[in-house]
């Protein structure tokens, strides 16, 4: 039998990074003496890889700066990954989700995120979530959202199909990934972006609140709860 797979983004959420990111964004680009961008700029980013990030944030700078930009992100976050439960914890309500839909027979959990594997597996041990998740695609392995390779290539990897799909993000490049590949999109409004951008980038349901998770992801995939 297909799965169904509930694919989910990591910051904005699953974790509120929001304090960290800003933060280490700010020390990149100060340590390699360029202006920081400010913080509105550095929460529409969230979401990308790192390079198109660091691309965006600052137009002018070229590629080459760009890596090294990018460079500085990684050896900070890493710095600063002893304090990861403090500076990155789970939203409320996150860790019974989880449970409730990976306790079904029918379902499998993944991850999709711009984060680095790297990044991505210090969260997930300072959470003790790594167990829950049975394919983990980040930005090391592939193009990054609305890119839809994320999403197809971790339903190749389970036998899943776009329509027993449902992926759950807080940006519109979650949405638009998730619509991309032909599955299903779920918005949530407690990570960066407003309903408006969820809803204008193909959100089919949003939630506001963790609880309301898995009867939406499993409403949308013809499933009962
Ligand atoms: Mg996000």
């Amino acid at each position: 039998m297909t799965p169904k797979l509930v694919l989910f983004d990591c910051d904005g959420t699953l974790v509120d990074s929001q304090q960290m990111i800003v933060a280490t964004m700010t020390e990149a680009f100060t340590k390699l003496g360029h202006a920081p961008p400010d913080r509105a700029g550095v929460l529409s980013i969230i979401g990308l890889s790192l390079p198109e990030a660091v691309g965006r944030l600052d137009p002018s700078l070229d590629v080459a700066r760009v890596a090294l930009v990018a460079e500085a992100y990684r050896d900070t976050y890493q710095a600063m990954q002893f304090r990861l439960a403090e500076t990155a914890p789970l939203y409320p309500g996150a860790l019974d989700a989880l449970r409730t839909l990976s306790g079904r027979e029918d379902v499998l959990l993944g991850i999709v995120t711009g984060k680095s594997r790297r990044g991505l597996d210090a969260i997930l041990e300072t959470h003790g979530l790594t167990n829950l998740f049975s394919v983990l695609r980040t930005a090391d392995d592939g193009p990054s959202k609305p890119h839809p390779f994320m999403v197809v290539d971790a339903m190749s990897a389970l036998g899943g199909d776009a329509s027993q799909t449902v992926v759950v993000g807080d940006t519109g490049y979650d949405m638009l990934m998730a619509r991309a590949a032909g599955a299903f999109a779920l918005g949530v409004t407690w990570g960066y972006n407003i309903r408006d951008e969820l809803s204008q980038a193909g959100a089919q349901e949003l939630a506001d609140d963790f609880a309301e998770v898995p009867s939406l992801a499993m409403g949308l995939l013809g499933a009962k709860e």
